[in-house]
């Protein structure tokens, strides 16, 4: 397993123009976003959306620079993670690569079942978020594997989705910093609740079967 990094200004450009719906998933304040892009505060998706047509090339000239740099800092940690992750939770990656899309307009992002993530380019601390999407994959992929429906129970899987990454990370020695607790703040009741049943699992397999079933 490997993953594979690239940039699309295309993709970038497709949304911008939903960005109305990243607001909304940061309570309408994409920080991340206009830490970077100063200039596009309280402009409209449209004016956004033309500041990025005209900019193309330097935008994509930095892109291409952060996608080496966080290139060189994932390269040392890839096939650990991969590894990692299979030992602790005893589930195998389903696809043989995945792909990262080094991104100037989306934060952090997955598309479920496949092998395609999306992360912010300009990040401070961008590595935690590669795992954390990747991670999720992981889990959604594992719940397919066990049987789990996700229509039962859709809020609390996406939740529980939320707490997976700082657990396994707890566990794994990579040499870096990655978080301890969950990126959402409203995700903690449910983290606190299954933490020990975490410490206590069996395996992966048993720890998800039992919180799902407590909360069902
Ligand atoms: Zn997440």
């Amino acid at each position: 397993m490997r993953l594979i990094f690239y940039i699309s200004l295309r993709m970038d450009l497709e949304a911008l123009k939903k960005f109305r719906e990243i607001e909304k998933a940061f309570s309408g304040n994409p920080y991340y976003f206009f830490r970077v892009f100063k200039n596009l505060r309280n402009k409209s998706p449209e004016k956004m959306l033309r500041f990025f047509q005209e900019n193309k090339e330097e935008i994509k000239r930095k892109l291409l620079e952060r996608k080496e740099r966080i290139e060189s800092l994932w390269k040392p940690i890839d096939s650990k993670f991969f590894r990692e992750v299979e030992r602790i939770t005893g589930f195998p990656w389903k696809f043989e690569y995945y792909k990262a899309h080094i991104s100037s307009v989306l934060p952090g992002c997955y598309e479920k079942y496949r092998n395609k993530i999306s992360v912010f380019a300009f990040w401070r601390n961008v590595i935690p978020v590669i795992a954390e999407e990747l991670i999720h994959l992981h889990y959604w992929d594992t719940l397919k594997e066990i049987g789990i429906s996700e229509r039962r129970n859709r809020e609390f899987l996406w939740k529980l989705s939320e707490c997976i990454p700082p657990l396994i990370w707890d566990e794994m020695d990579l040499g870096i910093k990655l978080r301890k607790y969950p990126s959402w703040n409203f995700v903690m009741k449910i983290f606190r609740k299954i933490k020990p049943i975490w410490e206590e699992r069996k395996s992966y397999r048993e720890f998800l079967l039992k919180v799902i079933k407590n909360e069902g």
